[in-house]
């Protein structure tokens, strides 16, 4: 084997320190990520908490009488920071995943997987909760690891059931505020105080969510990343040479020997950055499918670099071009044409949900007879069908604009609506036969009491018919 070959063989490492979660026959090599401390594991704490308080109390904090955030499922309502919206608005909702897609694209393309580092669930609750409460219980990496090896006793069985009792109640916690988005927090307070058997749907969500979470975060861990989630698996066509990622300096580095040794680079070989990966790869190889971008790696380095006196930043967040010695450049065509597609989207989406109204009305011709004869009269009957789309009880007014020849009764010119609570109001227009050539359209205006904004009001309009036009 030529000293060229052998150059580029992977690093082969002692058994405790397993490469990847899969071992050569295919079957999963548990990982026991080692704890590290540094600044960048000291900020990504403070962000899980940060966003773990935030998801907990959103649907305790109230914003126009009910949740910021709460999907009303049983009556087909979702209330967003104070907007409202019906089973009508679903097409809005279009908006929102595809601008969450493209925004997942666009933070791809500027820094990686820094979704999956720092805001992704499966990490935050991972590192957040369950991570902690195994390192309280079991102990370090070599405890775990030895605990996982020995044979049941005493020790273990505590342990291991203390373990599993914290995760289950950080479990129940978790789904319990997952339905909690789903029904109204009074009513699932009141529903966990009494029987499962009054409310089964509400039960089996939260037991199913529970039990879910349980094996995911107890067991299945990274291998929903590198499994499941489809996310990585595009990451090599949305990410760049100038995208930031989380890298190693290989001119830096190579050829890796012991400090002190000649003409060894700064990498001094110890796999510190291996231990600690929540998916146990070697971050020297190059970008890899399995890497998160948890960034535990550049702090385990910068801390072994801090020891042997070197400078930081052997591992870190840089381009492929920066770590190639390459000249960097942020802002690139990719970049240019992803922004003109933001601004377009945001533009869209932003028309889009201004035409989202606090109230729905239609004017619909009643059925029947298109038109009746009363004495010299043409009479048409119409409907206005209405829906309160807010959070109160609100008055609406009926108004029909003046129309030359024509008279409107509405005998039901103000309604009163609960909280999407919808009515229908009869409108009748007649008009003399005699004045009547050809088709003209009727206009109706309605409107809020009370709306700050009289550009609020809804104007429908429909078509006179009569002896003449009936059949047109
Ligand atoms: S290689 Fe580094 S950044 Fe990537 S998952 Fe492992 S520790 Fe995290
Ligand atoms: S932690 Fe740094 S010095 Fe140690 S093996 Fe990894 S890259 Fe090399």
């Amino acid at each position: 084997m030529s000293a060229q070959d052998k150059k580029h063989l992977p690093v082969l490492l002692p058994p405790t320190v397993p490469q990847g979660s899969l071992n050569a026959d295919g079957s999963r090599s548990f990982v026991y990520p080692a704890d590290v401390s540094g600044r960048f594991v000291t900020l990504r704490r403070v962000v899980f908490y940060a966003l773990i308080a935030l998801w907990a109390a959103l649907p305790w904090i109230p914003v126009s009488g009910h949740p910021a955030i709460f999907v009303d499922v049983e009556h087909r309502k979702f209330f967003l920071f104070g907007s409202t919206f019906n089973s009508q608005d679903i097409w809005l909702m279009f908006f929102i995943i595809t601008g969450t897609a493209f925004t997942l694209l666009y933070a791809t393309a500027v820094a990686g997987r820094v979704w999956c580092g720092w805001a992704c669930p499966q990490t935050v609750f991972l590192e957040g909760l369950y991570r902690p409460i195994e390192r309280l219980t079991e102990g370090p990496r070599e405890k775990r690891i030895k605990l996982d090896k020995a044979p049941w006793g005493l020790e273990k069985l505590l342990r291991r059931t203390v373990k599993h009792l914290l995760f289950l109640a950080t479990s129940i916690f978790v789904a319990h505020v997952f339905v909690g988005y789903f029904v109204s927090l009074p009513r699932l307070w009141e529903m966990m105080r009494g029987n499962p058997g009054a409310h089964p749907e509400a039960f089996a969500w939260a037991a199913s969510v529970t039990l879910i979470l349980h094996g995911n975060f107890a067991w299945f861990r990274e291998q929903l990343c590198l499994i499941i989630c489809p996310y990585g698996r595009l990451q090599s066509v949305l990410v760049d040479t100038d995208s930031i990622t989380i890298g190693y300096d290989e001119l830096r580095g190579e050829p890796r020997g012991k400090a002190g040794t000649e003409g060894a680079g700064d990498c001094v070989d110890c796999k510190r950055c291996i231990v600690v990966c929540p998916t146990a790869i070697d971050i020297r190889h190059g970008m890899q499918l399995d890497c998160i971008g948890c960034t535990q790696c550049i702090d385990a380095c910068d801390e072994v670099m801090d020891k042997i006196g070197r400078p930081r930043g052997l591992v870190r967040y840089d381009s492929l071009n920066g770590l190639a010695g390459k000249p960097k450049r942020f802002l690139r065509p990719r970049l240019y044409l992803y922004t003109a597609l933001l601004v377009v989207g945001v533009v869209v989406a932003t028309l889009a949900f201004r035409r989202h109204t606090e109230f729905e009305a239609n004017l619909f011709r009643q059925p029947g007879l298109p038109y009746v004869m009363d004495g010299g009269q043409v009479r048409n009957s119409f409907t206005i069908h209405l829906v309160n789309k807010t959070n109160a009880t609100e008055t609406f007014l009926i108004e029909p604009e003046a129309t030359a020849g024509a008279t409107f009764v509405v005998p039901l010119a103000r309604v009163e609506l609960a909280s999407f609570g919808s009515a229908t109001a009869p409108v009748f227009v007649s008009m003399a036969a005699g004045s009547l050539h050809g088709d003209f359209p009727i206009t109706v205006r309605i409107r809020r009491v009370g709306a700050a904004d009289p550009s609020t009001a809804i104007t429908v309009t429909a078509k006179f018919l009569g002896p003449s036009n009936a059949t047109r």
